[in-house]
């Protein structure tokens, strides 16, 4: 089947493999009689899925044991509550604004720490690149530190996470990688916590991945609700309460597609990364060669996912969008807050994609430049 290229920042496109899988089960889940939706979550049908998720997740992103992976509900949004809730006990908690996803997280995050400190700020540059770490004022003793690594409106990405140690803070890091999760390999030793909803890379929408060391679980503040404390989740590995069965059901289906990724001698996540990094090139290589389409963003800190762009003259907007739904290329208006274009290319985002919309690009510039 012939579908269109869907642009969608999230809920984004899902690979077709895993969505022809998941109709074909649908009725009738491995011979059990059930849809997945119809599953009890502590029958033992879910609970294979669940685990065999839980592993393959495991495996793909090299998640050490020391971690535990919880699925839970609420997406960023909550979880810019929940982490505060489970983590802030010492009282002072960092964070290092690069976007409006950092930005959000502080905010909410005053409701529950005893105190909020910037220590990097990108606001002064319109948000087009990552204070150099070296510059962070980092809190002495504080709960964590914050990043977005990952900033979905103002495509802005850590290529490499920070090192807090080395820069003298003990503190563990809390990434918001809600939009490249998976994307690309993790080093883990520099991690406290991560987590993302599934929406963009992982499948629909209702999972949200929380990966958290374990020596962080415990100590949630007394106020925190019994199923967003991560010890309460963890001990039941993450069926609490009722989980988002269907959307960790899917998600396994991702992880097994993304198992299944090759490029060249690659595998995997390996396979994906590379494959995400020549896809991004080509998109930015045209932007930059072109004088009709501008990314602002340092080139340093570009997000390989979510690639903002602005026309020459925003009076062409609306002509642009109309003709790539015509040639089949969806979901490409930018967030309000930006203006212009943004092209989500994330793991299921096929290079011919990107082929698509680089071709289509070129044709309207030059018929209307
Ligand atoms: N963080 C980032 C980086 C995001 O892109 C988003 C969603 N676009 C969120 C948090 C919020 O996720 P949700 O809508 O699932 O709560």
């Amino acid at each position: 089947m012939n579908r269109p290229y869907n642009f969608s920042a999230g809920p984004a496109a899902i690979p077709e493999e895993v969505l022809q899988t998941a109709a074909a089960e649908m009725l009738d889940w491995h011979g059990s009689g059930m849809s997945v939706m119809e599953m009890s979550h502590r029958g033992k049908e879910f609970i294979a899925i669940c685990e065999q998720a839980e592993t393959d997740l495991r495996e793909l992103l090299a998640i050490p044991g020391e971690f535990k992976v919880l699925f839970m509900q609420g997406g960023g949004v909550a979880e810019n509550a929940i982490v505060p809730l489970n983590l802030s006990r010492a009282g002072t908690v960092d964070f290092v604004l690069t976007g409006s996803w950092s930005q959000k997280s502080r905010k909410e995050a005053l409701k529950y720490a005893a105190e909020v400190h910037v220590a990097a700020s990108a606001e002064a540059s319109g948000f087009t690149t990552v204070p150099d770490p070296a510059s962070w004022q980092l809190s002495r003793g504080a709960s964590y530190v914050h990043i977005c690594s990952n900033e979905t409106i103002h495509g802005v990405e850590f290529h490499e996470l920070p090192d807090l140690k080395s820069l003298g803070s003990d503190a563990p890091l809390v990434v918001d990688f809600s939009s490249h999760v998976a994307s690309r390999t993790v080093d883990w030793s520099r991690v406290g916590l991560a987590f993302g909803g599934a929406q963009k890379n992982l499948g629909p929408a209702g999972v949200t991945l929380v990966v958290v060391r374990e020596d962080l679980i415990g100590h949630a503040l007394p106020i925190c609700p019994s199923a967003f404390d991560y010890k309460n989740v963890a001990e039941a590995d993450s069926r609490y309460n009722t989980p988002p069965t269907w959307g960790i059901y899917v998600a396994g289906l991702t992880f097994q597609w993304l198992k299944r990724q090759r490029e060249g001698q690659l595998a995997g996540i390996a396979a994906v990364e590379a494959r995400n990094t020549a896809k991004a090139r080509l998109l930015y290589d045209f932007i930059d060669a072109s004088g009709f389409y501008l990314n602002k963003v340092a080139p340093h800190c570009r997000s390989r996912m979510n690639v903002p762009f602005l026309l020459a003259d925003d009076a062409l907007n609306e002509a642009f969008l109309a003709g790539a739904r015509e040639r089949g290329l969806l979901q490409l208006k930018g967030h309000k807050s930006v203006g212009g274009m943004r092209a989500s290319i994330y793991n299921a985002m096929p290079t011919a994609g990107v082929q698509a919309l680089v071709d289509y690009m070129a044709a309207f510039e030059r018929e209307r430049a």
